[in-house]
């Protein structure tokens, strides 16, 4: 929680402070009412999401006769917590055996350095992990992998000659052959401007099914906090071509804002398996709406 904090401490700086220099007021008005429901939008909570908390808050502030901002702040963080508590949903690798999961997102969203994460993550928790370096498009991507695994012990299945089915062919093979409990398969990114090109990764989706009939087990996105309401985009353009199952939502430390999970649960709600909380391998946590919201307020 405390890691949490840390990496939180830019939204909690920008969007925590200004929502307790409201709420420090003295009476709950329509002027902090509006003040709250621009500080929302700014923070890339989105249209529907602040909509619907406002809706919620002035319900309550009538059937609950609240007249203190630090009630109104109390029923804010319930309600923020109960918006996210739908996208906790932890990833369970207790079935499958690999447990094949597929990750995709757009270049630059943090894939790379995410899988990395993940894989020390699920060695943690006792598993044994291998790599797909699947995306063949980018020799550096493929060496970043390579290296990266090399210097923790993991197991990345890579071809020079770019057919990225191959790779994933190959390397759910061989975990098999090994007994290896989770394979974790790159995909290609692609520029953001390119969410129109999607038989590719289609494509590989398709051949995974093909080497694992019952995967893949989960497509995991990788997406970039930062980028606000495309994230929506992003989300809705990858789950019409590959079924998302899950998210990785990085860089939270980065961004002021952080509403985006906001707006992921009232506009195209997905699990958020993980959040990235800074570049170090570790910074990469389950997600839990409760310490979320309550590192947003401490
Ligand atoms: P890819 O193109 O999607 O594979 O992206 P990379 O994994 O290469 O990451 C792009 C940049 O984002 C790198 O500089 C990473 O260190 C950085 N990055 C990835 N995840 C996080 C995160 O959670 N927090 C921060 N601050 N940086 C991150």
């Amino acid at each position: 929680a405390e890691r949490l904090k840390a990496g939180l401490s830019k939204t909690r700086a920008n969007l925590g402070g200004k929502l307790s220099g409201l709420f420090r007021r003295a009476r709950i008005d329509d002027e902090l009412l509006e003040e709250l429901e621009s500080t929302l939008l700014m923070a890339d909570c989105g249209v529907d999401a602040t909509q619907w908390l406002l809706d919620e808050l002035k319900a309550r502030v009538k059937r609950d006769k609240l007249e203190s901002p630090a009630q109104l702040q109390q029923a804010l963080s319930e309600l923020l917590e109960q918006m996210l508590q739908p996208l906790e949903q932890a990833l369970d690798l207790a079935h499958h055996r690999p447990f094949v999961i597929m990750i995709a997102g757009v270049n630059g969203a943090g894939k790379t350095t995410s899988i990395g994460k993940l894989a020390k993550y699920f060695q943690g928790q006792g598993h044994s992990v291998l790599l797909a370096a699947g995306d063949t498009f980018r020799a550096a991507a493929r060496e970043q992998l390579m290296t990266w695994g090399e210097r923790n012990g993991v197991t990345v299945i890579a071809q020079e000659s770019g057919d990225p089915a191959a790779v994933v062919f190959d390397a759910i093979a061989a975990a098999r052959a090994r007994g290896i409990d989770v394979v974790l398969a790159d995909t290609a990114g692609r520029l953001p401007t390119q969410l129109h090109l999607m038989e590719e990764i289609a494509k590989v989706r398709r051949v995974i099914q093909k080497a694992e009939p019952s995967g893949p087990h989960e497509v995991l996105l990788v997406l970039d906090a930062n980028i606000g309401q495309n994230a929506i985009a992003q989300v809705k353009a990858f789950d019409k071509a590959i079924d998302v199952t899950g998210l990785v939502v990085t860089k939270l430390d980065g961004t002021a804002k952080g509403g985006v999970l906001a707006a992921i649960s009232r506009q195209c709600p997905k699990p958020v398996r993980f959040i990235g909380v800074g570049e170090g391998i570790d910074d990469l946590q389950p997600f839990s709406a409760g310490e979320f919201v309550s590192a947003l307020f401490e």
